[in-house]
Protein backbone atom coordinates (compact mmCIF):
# COMPACT_ATOMS: atom_id res chain seq x y z
CA UNK A 1 0.00 0.00 0.00
CA UNK A 2 2.76 2.59 0.73
CA UNK A 3 4.22 1.93 -2.59
CA UNK A 4 1.62 2.50 -4.20
CA UNK A 5 0.56 5.62 -2.41
CA UNK A 6 4.32 6.73 -2.98
CA UNK A 7 4.75 5.48 -6.97
CA UNK A 8 0.94 7.37 -7.49
CA UNK A 9 1.82 10.66 -6.25
CA UNK A 10 5.80 10.68 -6.76
CA UNK A 11 7.25 13.25 -9.60
CA UNK A 12 8.38 11.73 -13.39
CA UNK A 13 11.79 12.87 -11.77
CA UNK A 14 11.22 10.71 -8.93
CA UNK A 15 9.70 7.85 -10.59
CA UNK A 16 11.61 7.91 -13.91
CA UNK A 17 14.64 9.63 -13.98
CA UNK A 18 15.56 8.64 -17.31
CA UNK A 19 12.96 10.01 -18.85
CA UNK A 20 12.59 12.89 -17.17
CA UNK A 21 16.48 14.01 -18.11
CA UNK A 22 15.39 13.89 -21.20
CA UNK A 23 12.06 15.62 -20.97
CA UNK A 24 14.52 18.51 -19.56
CA UNK A 25 17.30 18.41 -22.39
CA UNK A 26 14.80 18.54 -25.17
CA UNK A 27 13.29 21.95 -23.25
CA UNK A 28 16.42 23.45 -23.34
CA UNK A 29 17.32 22.21 -27.40
CA UNK A 30 13.79 23.96 -27.13
CA UNK A 31 14.87 27.14 -25.86
CA UNK A 32 18.41 27.40 -27.71
CA UNK A 33 17.25 26.52 -30.98
CA UNK A 34 15.85 28.92 -33.93
CA UNK A 35 12.98 26.62 -34.61
CA UNK A 36 12.28 26.79 -38.22
CA UNK A 37 10.56 23.78 -39.11
CA UNK A 38 7.12 24.75 -40.84
CA UNK A 39 5.32 22.74 -39.47
CA UNK A 40 6.04 22.92 -35.75
CA UNK A 41 4.96 25.19 -32.97
CA UNK A 42 4.91 26.25 -29.19
CA UNK A 43 1.88 25.63 -27.95
CA UNK A 44 0.77 27.93 -24.75
CA UNK A 45 1.39 26.07 -21.41
CA UNK A 46 -2.51 26.05 -20.64
CA UNK A 47 -2.53 23.28 -23.43
CA UNK A 48 0.06 20.87 -21.97
CA UNK A 49 -1.71 21.06 -19.24
CA UNK A 50 -4.56 19.42 -20.83
CA UNK A 51 -2.42 17.22 -22.06
CA UNK A 52 -0.77 16.17 -19.29
CA UNK A 53 -4.30 15.58 -17.72
CA UNK A 54 -5.97 12.83 -15.52
CA UNK A 55 -8.43 12.63 -18.37
CA UNK A 56 -6.11 10.13 -20.15
CA UNK A 57 -7.78 7.95 -17.50
CA UNK A 58 -11.21 8.05 -19.43
CA UNK A 59 -12.43 5.60 -22.09
CA UNK A 60 -15.18 7.53 -23.93
CA UNK A 61 -16.02 5.32 -27.23
CA UNK A 62 -18.45 6.92 -29.41
CA UNK A 63 -20.05 10.67 -28.92
CA UNK A 64 -21.55 13.04 -26.50
CA UNK A 65 -24.85 11.50 -25.22
CA UNK A 66 -23.88 8.19 -27.16
CA UNK A 67 -21.21 6.92 -25.37
CA UNK A 68 -20.24 3.50 -24.53
CA UNK A 69 -18.96 4.00 -21.16
CA UNK A 70 -20.31 5.15 -17.92
CA UNK A 71 -18.91 7.95 -16.40
CA UNK A 72 -18.69 10.22 -19.36
CA UNK A 73 -21.14 12.99 -17.95
CA UNK A 74 -17.79 15.46 -17.65
CA UNK A 75 -15.69 14.07 -20.66
CA UNK A 76 -18.61 14.30 -22.98
CA UNK A 77 -19.09 18.09 -22.57
CA UNK A 78 -15.35 18.86 -22.95
CA UNK A 79 -15.85 17.08 -26.50
CA UNK A 80 -18.96 19.25 -27.34
CA UNK A 81 -17.33 22.27 -26.11
CA UNK A 82 -14.16 21.36 -28.69
CA UNK A 83 -17.04 19.92 -31.43
CA UNK A 84 -18.55 23.57 -31.01
CA UNK A 85 -15.23 25.69 -30.96
CA UNK A 86 -14.05 24.00 -34.44
CA UNK A 87 -18.04 25.04 -35.86
CA UNK A 88 -17.51 28.47 -34.93
CA UNK A 89 -14.11 29.23 -35.72
CA UNK A 90 -14.20 27.37 -39.19
CA UNK A 91 -18.08 28.21 -39.95
CA UNK A 92 -18.44 24.16 -40.50
CA UNK A 93 -21.72 22.62 -40.29
CA UNK A 94 -20.08 19.46 -38.33
CA UNK A 95 -17.11 18.69 -36.80
CA UNK A 96 -15.30 15.73 -35.11
CA UNK A 97 -12.62 16.18 -32.71
CA UNK A 98 -11.68 12.90 -32.52
CA UNK A 99 -8.90 12.01 -34.55
CA UNK A 100 -5.50 11.09 -33.46
CA UNK A 101 -3.55 12.60 -36.27
CA UNK A 102 -3.81 14.44 -39.52
CA UNK A 103 -3.23 11.23 -41.51
CA UNK A 104 -6.22 9.44 -39.78
CA UNK A 105 -7.86 12.71 -39.95
CA UNK A 106 -7.60 11.88 -44.22
CA UNK A 107 -7.89 8.06 -43.78
CA UNK A 108 -11.94 9.25 -41.93
CA UNK A 109 -12.53 11.71 -44.82
CA UNK A 110 -11.39 9.45 -47.60
CA UNK A 111 -13.12 6.28 -45.84
CA UNK A 112 -16.55 8.66 -45.62
CA UNK A 113 -16.67 8.72 -49.35
CA UNK A 114 -14.31 6.59 -50.96
CA UNK A 115 -14.18 2.42 -51.93
CA UNK A 116 -10.74 0.27 -52.62
CA UNK A 117 -9.90 1.37 -56.36
CA UNK A 118 -11.87 4.88 -56.68
CA UNK A 119 -9.81 7.21 -58.10
CA UNK A 120 -8.09 10.26 -55.64
CA UNK A 121 -7.04 13.20 -58.00
CA UNK A 122 -4.06 15.00 -55.48
CA UNK A 123 -1.01 16.68 -55.29
CA UNK A 124 2.44 15.27 -55.96
CA UNK A 125 4.72 14.30 -53.19
CA UNK A 126 7.61 15.82 -54.39
CA UNK A 127 5.88 18.86 -55.51
CA UNK A 128 4.42 19.57 -51.90
CA UNK A 129 1.63 17.02 -51.28
CA UNK A 130 1.72 14.56 -48.09
CA UNK A 131 2.06 10.89 -47.92
CA UNK A 132 -1.56 10.73 -47.26
CA UNK A 133 -2.11 11.41 -50.35
CA UNK A 134 -1.55 8.66 -52.76
CA UNK A 135 2.32 7.73 -51.61
CA UNK A 136 2.48 4.34 -53.20
CA UNK A 137 3.51 3.27 -49.71
CA UNK A 138 0.97 5.01 -47.66
CA UNK A 139 -2.87 3.26 -47.53
CA UNK A 140 -3.82 5.55 -50.28
CA UNK A 141 -1.42 4.43 -53.03
CA UNK A 142 -2.19 0.70 -51.85
CA UNK A 143 -6.45 1.65 -52.20
CA UNK A 144 -6.72 3.81 -54.18
CA UNK A 145 -6.00 5.01 -58.22
CA UNK A 146 -3.99 8.31 -57.92
CA UNK A 147 -3.60 10.73 -60.18
CA UNK A 148 -1.68 13.54 -59.53
CA UNK A 149 -1.14 16.79 -60.04
CA UNK A 150 1.86 19.33 -59.61
CA UNK A 151 3.39 22.57 -59.91
CA UNK A 152 4.03 24.62 -63.25
CA UNK A 153 7.99 23.89 -63.90
CA UNK A 154 7.70 27.66 -64.87
CA UNK A 155 6.01 29.53 -61.90
CA UNK A 156 6.24 26.92 -59.37
CA UNK A 157 2.64 27.16 -58.08
CA UNK A 158 -0.27 24.91 -58.71
CA UNK A 159 -1.19 24.54 -62.44
CA UNK A 160 -5.38 24.92 -61.80
CA UNK A 161 -5.67 23.97 -65.60
CA UNK A 162 -3.78 21.04 -65.63
CA UNK A 163 -5.73 20.21 -62.77
CA UNK A 164 -8.76 20.30 -64.85
CA UNK A 165 -7.18 18.54 -67.15
CA UNK A 166 -6.55 15.39 -65.12
CA UNK A 167 -9.90 15.61 -63.48
CA UNK A 168 -11.34 15.43 -66.88
CA UNK A 169 -9.26 12.40 -67.62
CA UNK A 170 -9.38 10.68 -64.57
CA UNK A 171 -12.59 11.51 -63.17
CA UNK A 172 -11.92 10.81 -59.35
CA UNK A 173 -14.41 10.17 -57.06
CA UNK A 174 -12.20 12.97 -54.63
CA UNK A 175 -10.07 15.85 -55.07
CA UNK A 176 -7.46 16.44 -52.50
CA UNK A 177 -6.36 20.05 -52.15
CA UNK A 178 -4.00 21.27 -49.78
CA UNK A 179 0.13 20.83 -49.11
CA UNK A 180 2.68 19.93 -46.83
CA UNK A 181 5.21 22.49 -49.03
CA UNK A 182 3.69 24.72 -50.70
CA UNK A 183 4.43 28.39 -50.07
CA UNK A 184 1.48 30.00 -52.08
CA UNK A 185 -2.37 30.95 -51.46
CA UNK A 186 -4.43 28.02 -52.72
CA UNK A 187 -7.21 28.96 -54.62
CA UNK A 188 -10.05 26.89 -53.14
CA UNK A 189 -12.94 28.13 -55.40
CA UNK A 190 -11.12 27.02 -58.16
CA UNK A 191 -10.55 23.42 -56.82
CA UNK A 192 -14.57 22.97 -56.27
CA UNK A 193 -15.20 24.41 -59.61
CA UNK A 194 -13.00 21.33 -61.06
CA UNK A 195 -14.62 18.91 -58.57
CA UNK A 196 -18.13 20.13 -59.17
CA UNK A 197 -17.32 19.71 -62.93
CA UNK A 198 -16.49 15.98 -63.04
CA UNK A 199 -18.50 15.05 -60.12
CA UNK A 200 -15.86 14.56 -57.69
CA UNK A 201 -15.87 15.94 -53.87
CA UNK A 202 -13.08 18.18 -52.70
CA UNK A 203 -11.62 17.12 -49.82
CA UNK A 204 -9.22 19.67 -48.34
CA UNK A 205 -6.03 18.77 -46.01
CA UNK A 206 -5.69 22.84 -44.39
CA UNK A 207 -3.28 21.23 -41.73
CA UNK A 208 -0.40 23.52 -42.34
CA UNK A 209 -2.56 26.71 -42.98
CA UNK A 210 -5.31 25.96 -40.28
CA UNK A 211 -3.48 28.91 -38.08
CA UNK A 212 -3.68 31.39 -41.18
CA UNK A 213 -7.07 30.26 -41.58
CA UNK A 214 -8.56 30.95 -38.55
CA UNK A 215 -6.52 33.98 -37.96
CA UNK A 216 -7.97 35.47 -41.33
CA UNK A 217 -4.91 35.21 -43.57
CA UNK A 218 -5.24 32.95 -45.62
CA UNK A 219 -9.20 32.15 -47.10
CA UNK A 220 -10.72 29.52 -45.75
CA UNK A 221 -11.74 26.47 -47.14
CA UNK A 222 -14.24 25.31 -45.58
CA UNK A 223 -17.28 26.95 -47.94
CA UNK A 224 -15.39 25.14 -51.02
CA UNK A 225 -15.11 21.99 -49.54
CA UNK A 226 -17.30 19.13 -48.72
CA UNK A 227 -14.78 17.95 -45.47
CA UNK A 228 -11.50 19.88 -44.42
CA UNK A 229 -9.23 17.89 -42.66
CA UNK A 230 -6.50 19.55 -40.55
CA UNK A 231 -3.71 18.68 -37.38
CA UNK A 232 -4.63 21.23 -34.30
CA UNK A 233 -0.12 21.50 -34.01
CA UNK A 234 0.95 23.30 -36.87
CA UNK A 235 -0.05 27.03 -37.21
CA UNK A 236 -3.14 26.66 -35.17
CA UNK A 237 -0.86 26.07 -31.99
CA UNK A 238 -2.93 23.02 -30.67
CA UNK A 239 -1.99 20.02 -29.48
CA UNK A 240 -0.57 17.15 -31.72
CA UNK A 241 -4.03 15.58 -32.97
CA UNK A 242 -6.31 16.78 -35.83
CA UNK A 243 -10.29 17.45 -36.37
CA UNK A 244 -12.47 16.71 -39.39
CA UNK A 245 -14.94 19.37 -40.67
CA UNK A 246 -18.23 18.14 -43.01
CA UNK A 247 -21.05 19.82 -44.28
CA UNK A 248 -24.19 18.39 -42.68
CA UNK A 249 -25.08 15.82 -45.54
CA UNK A 250 -21.79 13.85 -44.31
CA UNK A 251 -21.96 14.11 -40.79
CA UNK A 252 -23.23 10.94 -40.03
CA UNK A 253 -20.79 9.00 -42.69
CA UNK A 254 -17.49 11.05 -40.65
CA UNK A 255 -18.65 10.07 -37.42
CA UNK A 256 -19.26 6.52 -38.50
CA UNK A 257 -15.76 6.76 -40.27
CA UNK A 258 -13.41 7.93 -37.29
CA UNK A 259 -15.63 5.27 -34.14
CA UNK A 260 -15.75 2.60 -34.86
CA UNK A 261 -14.45 3.10 -38.88
CA UNK A 262 -10.70 3.56 -37.90
CA UNK A 263 -10.50 4.62 -34.54
CA UNK A 264 -11.28 3.10 -30.63
CA UNK A 265 -11.39 5.34 -27.68
CA UNK A 266 -10.67 9.25 -28.35
CA UNK A 267 -7.58 10.70 -26.57
CA UNK A 268 -9.87 13.00 -24.16
CA UNK A 269 -6.06 14.73 -23.43
CA UNK A 270 -5.54 15.87 -26.20
CA UNK A 271 -9.64 16.68 -26.92
CA UNK A 272 -9.41 19.08 -24.20
CA UNK A 273 -6.35 20.85 -25.40
CA UNK A 274 -7.72 21.00 -28.97
CA UNK A 275 -10.97 22.52 -27.28
CA UNK A 276 -8.52 25.29 -25.60
CA UNK A 277 -6.18 25.72 -29.34
CA UNK A 278 -9.95 26.71 -30.54
CA UNK A 279 -10.74 28.88 -27.86
CA UNK A 280 -7.58 30.76 -28.23
CA UNK A 281 -7.68 30.67 -31.99
CA UNK A 282 -11.10 32.93 -31.97
CA UNK A 283 -9.59 35.80 -29.82
CA UNK A 284 -8.15 38.71 -31.72
CA UNK A 285 -4.86 38.11 -30.64
CA UNK A 286 -4.24 35.29 -32.75
CA UNK A 287 -5.26 37.38 -35.55
CA UNK A 288 -2.40 39.78 -34.98
CA UNK A 289 -0.04 35.93 -34.78
CA UNK A 290 -1.48 34.84 -37.71
CA UNK A 291 -0.50 37.89 -39.82
CA UNK A 292 2.86 38.44 -38.22
CA UNK A 293 3.28 34.82 -38.92
CA UNK A 294 3.09 35.62 -42.46
CA UNK A 295 5.33 39.24 -42.07
CA UNK A 296 7.95 37.20 -40.66
CA UNK A 297 8.22 34.57 -43.40
CA UNK A 298 8.02 37.42 -45.45
CA UNK A 299 10.92 38.89 -44.38
CA UNK A 300 12.61 35.73 -44.26
CA UNK A 301 11.89 35.68 -48.01
CA UNK A 302 13.28 38.79 -49.01
CA UNK A 303 16.27 38.77 -47.25
CA UNK A 304 17.38 35.46 -48.10
CA UNK A 305 16.41 36.51 -51.38
CA UNK A 306 18.77 39.26 -51.01
CA UNK A 307 21.68 37.02 -50.29
CA UNK A 308 21.54 35.04 -53.17
CA UNK A 309 19.32 32.57 -52.59
CA UNK A 310 16.68 31.30 -54.72
CA UNK A 311 13.16 30.67 -53.41
CA UNK A 312 11.06 28.16 -55.06
CA UNK A 313 8.27 29.92 -57.00
CA UNK A 314 9.92 33.80 -56.04
CA UNK A 315 8.36 34.04 -53.14
CA UNK A 316 5.98 33.48 -50.42
CA UNK A 317 2.05 34.13 -49.20
CA UNK A 318 2.32 31.87 -46.55
CA UNK A 319 4.39 30.73 -43.22
CA UNK A 320 6.70 28.68 -45.84
CA UNK A 321 9.71 29.72 -47.23
CA UNK A 322 10.97 26.96 -49.59
CA UNK A 323 14.50 27.07 -50.72
CA UNK A 324 16.58 25.60 -53.86
CA UNK A 325 19.98 25.27 -52.46
CA UNK A 326 21.74 24.27 -56.05
CA UNK A 327 23.38 27.38 -56.53
CA UNK A 328 25.08 26.86 -53.38
CA UNK A 329 26.25 23.49 -54.25
CA UNK A 330 25.15 21.82 -50.66
CA UNK A 331 22.29 19.76 -50.40
CA UNK A 332 19.28 19.70 -48.33
CA UNK A 333 20.59 16.78 -45.94
CA UNK A 334 23.93 18.90 -45.63
CA UNK A 335 22.28 22.30 -45.14
CA UNK A 336 20.21 20.79 -42.45
CA UNK A 337 22.92 19.35 -41.11
CA UNK A 338 25.38 22.02 -40.67
CA UNK A 339 21.93 24.41 -39.39
CA UNK A 340 21.50 22.38 -36.73
CA UNK A 341 25.00 22.42 -35.77
CA UNK A 342 24.53 26.11 -35.76
CA UNK A 343 21.49 26.30 -33.41
CA UNK A 344 18.77 26.45 -36.24
CA UNK A 345 16.24 23.81 -36.99
CA UNK A 346 14.85 22.99 -40.75
CA UNK A 347 14.39 20.27 -42.62
CA UNK A 348 15.51 18.79 -45.81
CA UNK A 349 12.55 19.18 -48.46
CA UNK A 350 12.27 17.88 -52.34
CA UNK A 351 11.37 20.95 -54.20
CA UNK A 352 9.69 20.55 -57.29
CA UNK A 353 11.55 18.72 -60.08
CA UNK A 354 14.25 17.87 -58.10
CA UNK A 355 17.03 15.63 -59.53
CA UNK A 356 18.46 14.60 -55.87
CA UNK A 357 16.77 11.12 -53.79
CA UNK A 358 14.10 12.35 -51.39
CA UNK A 359 16.47 11.57 -48.63
CA UNK A 360 18.88 14.23 -50.03
CA UNK A 361 16.99 16.78 -51.76
CA UNK A 362 18.07 19.61 -53.20
CA UNK A 363 15.82 21.86 -51.13
CA UNK A 364 14.82 23.49 -47.60
CA UNK A 365 11.98 23.90 -46.14
CA UNK A 366 11.84 27.19 -43.43
CA UNK A 367 8.79 27.87 -41.70
CA UNK A 368 7.85 31.01 -39.09
CA UNK A 369 4.90 29.58 -36.55
CA UNK A 370 7.49 28.82 -33.53
CA UNK A 371 9.64 31.77 -33.92
CA UNK A 372 6.31 34.10 -34.40
CA UNK A 373 5.07 32.69 -30.91
CA UNK A 374 8.41 33.60 -29.35
CA UNK A 375 7.62 37.37 -29.95
CA UNK A 376 10.60 37.05 -33.06
CA UNK A 377 9.29 39.88 -35.75
CA UNK A 378 11.04 41.12 -38.52
CA UNK A 379 14.11 41.96 -37.13
CA UNK A 380 15.06 38.82 -35.26
CA UNK A 381 14.22 37.02 -39.01
CA UNK A 382 16.88 39.50 -40.55
CA UNK A 383 19.45 37.82 -38.39
CA UNK A 384 18.37 34.54 -38.41
CA UNK A 385 18.37 34.71 -42.69
CA UNK A 386 21.67 36.03 -41.77
CA UNK A 387 22.58 33.50 -39.69
CA UNK A 388 21.53 30.92 -42.56
CA UNK A 389 23.59 32.67 -45.63
CA UNK A 390 26.43 32.31 -43.69
CA UNK A 391 26.36 28.24 -42.37
CA UNK A 392 25.28 27.97 -46.42
CA UNK A 393 28.05 29.36 -47.32
CA UNK A 394 30.56 27.44 -45.07
CA UNK A 395 28.92 24.30 -43.69
CA UNK A 396 32.05 22.79 -43.09
CA UNK A 397 33.59 25.53 -41.12
CA UNK A 398 33.94 24.84 -37.60
CA UNK A 399 34.51 27.94 -36.83
CA UNK A 400 31.74 29.44 -38.56
CA UNK A 401 29.20 26.92 -37.23
CA UNK A 402 30.30 27.86 -33.20
CA UNK A 403 30.26 31.83 -33.53
CA UNK A 404 26.27 31.28 -35.31
CA UNK A 405 25.45 28.69 -33.30
CA UNK A 406 26.35 31.28 -29.81
CA UNK A 407 24.59 34.05 -31.55
CA UNK A 408 21.44 31.44 -31.82
CA UNK A 409 21.30 30.99 -28.35
CA UNK A 410 21.78 34.70 -27.19
CA UNK A 411 19.12 35.25 -29.52
CA UNK A 412 16.80 32.55 -28.17
CA UNK A 413 17.20 33.93 -24.55
CA UNK A 414 15.99 37.34 -25.31
CA UNK A 415 12.88 35.62 -26.31
CA UNK A 416 12.40 33.47 -22.88
CA UNK A 417 10.19 30.25 -23.61
CA UNK A 418 8.24 28.19 -20.86
CA UNK A 419 10.20 30.06 -18.14
CA UNK A 420 7.32 28.72 -15.66
CA UNK A 421 8.23 24.88 -16.57
N1 LIG B 1 -1.61 16.60 -43.97
C1 LIG B 1 -0.65 17.50 -44.20
C2 LIG B 1 -0.85 18.51 -45.29
C3 LIG B 1 0.53 17.47 -43.45
O1 LIG B 1 1.50 18.35 -43.71
C4 LIG B 1 0.67 16.48 -42.44
C5 LIG B 1 1.86 16.40 -41.60
O2 LIG B 1 2.88 16.92 -41.83
C6 LIG B 1 -0.37 15.56 -42.26
C7 LIG B 1 -1.49 15.63 -43.03
C8 LIG B 1 -0.24 14.41 -41.30
O3 LIG B 1 -0.31 14.74 -40.00
P1 LIG B 1 0.17 13.69 -38.89
O4 LIG B 1 1.66 13.74 -38.89
O5 LIG B 1 -0.46 14.23 -37.63
O6 LIG B 1 -0.38 12.35 -39.27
Amino acid sequence: MAYFNEMMEASLEHLDAEISALISSELSRQRTHIELIASENFVPRAITEGLGSILTNKYAEGYPHKKYYGGCEFVEQIEEIAIERAKKLFGADHANVQPHSGSTANQAAYFSVMKPGDGMLAMRLDHGGHLSHGHPLNFTGLMYKITAYGVNPETETIDYDEVAHLARESRPKVIVAGASAYPRRIDFARFRAVADEVGAILVTDMAHIAGLVAGGVHDNPTPHSQFVTSTTHKTLRGPRGAFVLCNAEYARDLDRTVFPGVQGGPLLPAVAAKATCFKLAGEPEFKVYASQVIKNASALCAKLQEKGLRVVSGGTDNHIVLLDLRSRKITGKAAEKALEAAGITTNKNAIPFDPEKPMVTSGLRLGTPAVTSRGMKEEEMSLVADAIDEVLSAAEDENVIRTVRARMAELGAAFPLYESI
